[in-house]
């Protein structure tokens, strides 16, 4: 009884975890008990159990909403607890406590936060300014402000995937301890590639020394060095870029994956078969690509994250993409937009990521919703490109059983926007209110800071203990 009992168990244990999990034996999460508190990141790293966010809790109230499972928007009421999503009740109920905040949300649509999955954080804003724009100091304050344009944009997560330095990663942790207003960050460092390829083109090897957001790196040994490096400063992810041979590409992502890490990988033609060939989790872009690339792809569950509003931007802004050796193929919107089409028709996950770069992100929602309505363009419904940019970003984020859903046990990164954007994808620019990790960051369409509170300061465990 005791065996069958506990084949049970295991059996329920291999069915629940993620598919990852299973093709994956480095994957360390078999040895973590789910009571064993983790950070929220993919490195689940141990922390000190305790609560989390703010005290009390938080009611949305009588809202529209769409839970970012699949399933149609219905009337409801959100409870949050701290900074966990605890209960969604029937619109008829109050049940929750007497001392709660309740706010009146009917008419409006609760839904889950949107995830960026393609930034450069600290990338400059033109390309006269490099000099000040390899400044530390001045990539991290340009950071901050764009953080505040995606928190606005009602995205509570970002994967970025090339910046300076330790930017990122302090700017991840100030957000995590609710110090400056942003979505969370989930860093992959620098962006690895070799000599003369993607994000180094016309740029002499110094200035790419000094701007800091790319390791070149020359053989299997230095390419495992160079994800080593990001891990060590904090990586969430590791990205990677063409050109690299067989054996380099391999060599990153098996140690990426020992490390506990997903692999996304800027590649076009071979090197995405390549990239693919040696395991990579997402392939970024919509470069081109062979039917049989795809069906490998598709085979082996890697995901897309298609980007095609940068590319949109530059070919109505530029006239077109000159002077690229790592794009040295026909390039246009409508072979990009072919490509999501034939991404979706063999089944390929596919994620929402704007790679804004110089000064675009002040374009803001505008390109995030473009990109939700080129999947449209691409064959998906308006509430399917919302799941696309909350639950299946989560997914390729590694980050599904926390956030990416409104469900009980998640982490409250919620939306509040005025209007029907299952609808009307429009209606996403009408933010009202964002939450994450359970604090209203953002209050009426604009980042709100509470005033500080001295008193609490003073009675706070972290004051020095002379002060208290
Ligand atoms: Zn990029």
């Amino acid at each position: 009884m005791m065996m069958k009992a506990l084949a049970l168990i295991l059996l329920t244990a291999v069915l629940s975890a993620p598919s990852w999990t299973q093709e994956k034996p480095q994957d360390r999460r078999r040895f973590l008990d789910p009571k064993t508190q983790v950070s929220d990141d993919p490195r689940r790293i141990v922390v000190k159990p305790g609560p989390r966010g703010p005290e009390g809790t938080l009611v949305l109230r009588g809202g529209r909403i769409f839970d970012g499972t699949g399933s149609p928007a219905h009337e409801g009421t959100l409870v949050i607890e701290r900074n966990k999503i605890v209960k969604i009740l029937p619109a008829n109920s109050s049940d929750w406590p007497k001392d709660a905040q309740v706010m009146d949300v009917s008419g409006k649509t609760v839904l889950p936060g949107l995830i960026d999955l393609h930034t450069h954080l600290t990338y400059p804003l033109n390309e006269e300014n490099f000099g000040l724009a390899s400044n530390e100091a001045d990539a991290t304050l340009r950071g901050a402000e764009k953080l505040r344009y995606f928190i606005e944009s009602g995205i509570t997560s970002v994967r970025d995937v090339g910046s300076q330095g330790d930017v990122p990663f302090r700017l991840k942790e100030w957000v995590r301890e609710n110090r400056i207003p942003g979505p969370r960050v989930f860093p992959a460092g620098a962006f690895i590639t070799g000599e003369g390829g993607h994000s180094t083109e016309n740029t002499p090897d110094e200035l790419i020394l000094r701007m800091g957001a790319t390791r070149l790196a020359s053989g299997p040994d230095d390419w495992r060095q160079a994800v080593r490096e990001q891990f060590h400063k904090g990586a969430d992810v590791i990205k990677l870029g063409s050109h690299f041979s067989t054996e380099e590409i391999k060599a990153a992502v098996t140690e990426a994956h020992e490390l506990g890490l997903k692999v996304t990988v800027d590649s076009e033609t071979f090197y995405i078969q390549r990239a693919v060939e040696a395991g990579a989790d997402t392939i970024e872009h919509p470069l081109p690509r062979s039917e049989e690339t795809i069906q490998l792809m598709a085979k082996k569950g890697v995901a897309a994250d298609p980007t095609l509003i940068p590319y949109q931007i530059i070919f109505d802004e530029w006239g077109g993409y000159f002077g690229s050796t790592s794009r040295r193929f026909t390039f246009s919107k409508d072979a990009n937009l072919e490509m999501l089409k034939r991404l979706r028709k063999a089944g390929i996950k596919c994620g929402v990521g704007t790679d804004l770069i110089l000064h675009w992100y002040r374009y803001m929602p505008g390109p995030y919703i473009r990109e939700l309505k080129n999947f449209v363009d691409a064959g998906w419904s308006v509430p399917e490109a919302l799941v696309a940019a909350t639950k299946t970003n989560s997914e390729i984020l590694d980050m599904d059983d926390r956030l990416g859903t409104l469900q009980a046990g998640k982490l409250a990164d919620v939306l509040v926007v005025n209007g029907k954007p299952d609808e009307n994808l429009d209606d996403l620019a009408k933010v009202e209110l964002v939450i994450r990790d359970g604090y209203q960051v953002v209050v009426g369409g604009h980042v709100a800071i509470p005033r500080h509170s001295a008193e609490k300061a003073w009675k706070s465990a972290t004051a020095p203990a002379e002060m208290k």
